[in-house]
């Protein structure tokens, strides 16, 4: 297929999928498609619950809706600050205005591009009620020592595994070192039901505050039965394809390991190989795959190189903008100018996880492209 310029096109998302197609078609011939309640959700529920080794799960309209509620659940709100990332997705700061609390970002890590964990005691202050912790783009942060510093302190922990369902973080399934962990089902997300979202909580008391704050005589938030359906089916290909898509991750930075000013988060974090991480006890999830673009080395701006991968079909893409530089200073607390932060702002290029899922030859087509 060609567009109006006849570019080459990235993979398209979700993939055709069998077992999507009879669960449609099972939704449709038992009429769940069209009502409040069946046998969907509950099974959805079911599977995470087994997924996260955790009682209780809300099903949610999206990602964003369910970091909301994990703020309610936690009863953060007016005069209460939550510490959170200054790159990170935007949704999650807005969420920590929506419920009237201030946003109070820290650096990310200069090599991981994750939030730098030993930058939270310097944020902290008496106000403090949570900590939103993202993983991002294929790194991941040190969740041991967030556990530690929030259990010291009494502050809550929220886990956005909104980019990594089912990977495996320090040795725990990701979402499960939260107080709350959080998933989207988005259109672009590694589950999809087009939109979508998911809170997990082994604490009954705020899964309990967040039902309260859903049910009024109907579901606030919902995530339907047809929704439902079809991400079932795609729980049971989940493990296989965080697998693959880490043995692809390793087939690309092998073949990319010439190319100069393209650093990769997962390098930075240390091996070089997630399979050998995967020996760390963790199993990241790529959603994205993050590289800190040189523009030095590369001999063009970040925005120039990804408008060239465009063209040639590859989902190569700037990052996130950082939150200290598109929202007013007075919206948010931060104790430095979050240097790491800002560099993150400009130079992440981040590779959208479809083509992670391809051949052997598709890959090397990201490497020429590079290359080329
Ligand atoms: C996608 C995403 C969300 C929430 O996404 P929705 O589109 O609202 O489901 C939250 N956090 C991160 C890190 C994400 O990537």
């Amino acid at each position: 297929m060609s567009n109006l310029h006849d570019q080459p096109q990235p993979p398209s998302w979700p993939l055709p999928d069998e077992a999507v197609e009879a669960a449609l078609r099972r939704a449709f011939a038992d009429g769940s498609w069209g009502k409040y309640h069946g046998p969907n959700c509950l099974e959805l529920s079911a599977r995470l619950a087994v997924l996260h080794g955790c009682e209780h799960v809300v099903l949610t309209c999206s990602g964003t809706a369910a970091v909301e509620l994990a703020l309610h659940g936690l009863n953060v709100g007016t005069d209460d600050e939550v510490i959170l990332s200054a790159y990170d997705f935007e949704g999650n700061f807005k969420n920590v205005l929506t419920v009237g609390a201030k946003p109070v970002l820290v650096d990310v890590d200069a090599r991981s591009g994750q939030l730098d964990v030993s930058q939270l005691e310097a944020a902290r202050s008496p106000r403090t009620k949570a900590i939103i912790v993202s993983h991002l783009h294929g790194g991941v942060v040190v969740m041991p020592d967030v556990r530690m510093f929030a259990d010291q302190h009494g502050i809550a922990v929220i886990e956005d595994a909104c980019q990594m369902p089912g990977a495996t973080v320090q040795g725990r399934v990701a979402g499960t070192w939260g107080d709350v962990g959080v998933l989207s089902f988005g259109g672009s997300k590694l589950l999809t039901a087009g939109r979508g979202g998911a809170l997990v909580t082994r604490d009954s008391g705020i899964a309990q505050r967040i039902r309260v704050h859903t049910q009024r005589g109907n579901d606030a938030y919902p995530l339907s039965e047809l929704q439902a359906a079809v991400l079932v089916p795609q729980l049971d290909r989940l493990a296989e394809r965080n697998q693959l898509r880490t043995e692809n991750v390793s087939r690309l930075l092998a073949l990319l390991s010439d190319v100069a000013g393209l650093r990769c988060f997962v390098e930075a974090a240390g091996s070089g190989d997630p399979r050998r991480a995967q020996s760390r006890e963790t199993l990241p999830g790529f959603y994205k795959l993050g590289f800190w673009f040189d523009a030095v080395a590369l001999g063009c701006s970040r925005d120039d190189f990804a408008g060239s991968m465009r063209s040639k079909g590859i989902a190569l893409d700037p990052g996130f903008r950082a939150l200290h530089r598109t929202h007013a200073r007075g919206r948010f607390r931060a104790v430095n100018d979050l240097p790491n932060a800002t560099r993150a702002d400009e130079s992440i290029l981040v590779l959208h996880h479809p083509v992670l899922l391809g051949t052997a030859e598709e890959l090397r087509a990201v490497r020429d492209a590079i290359r080329s």
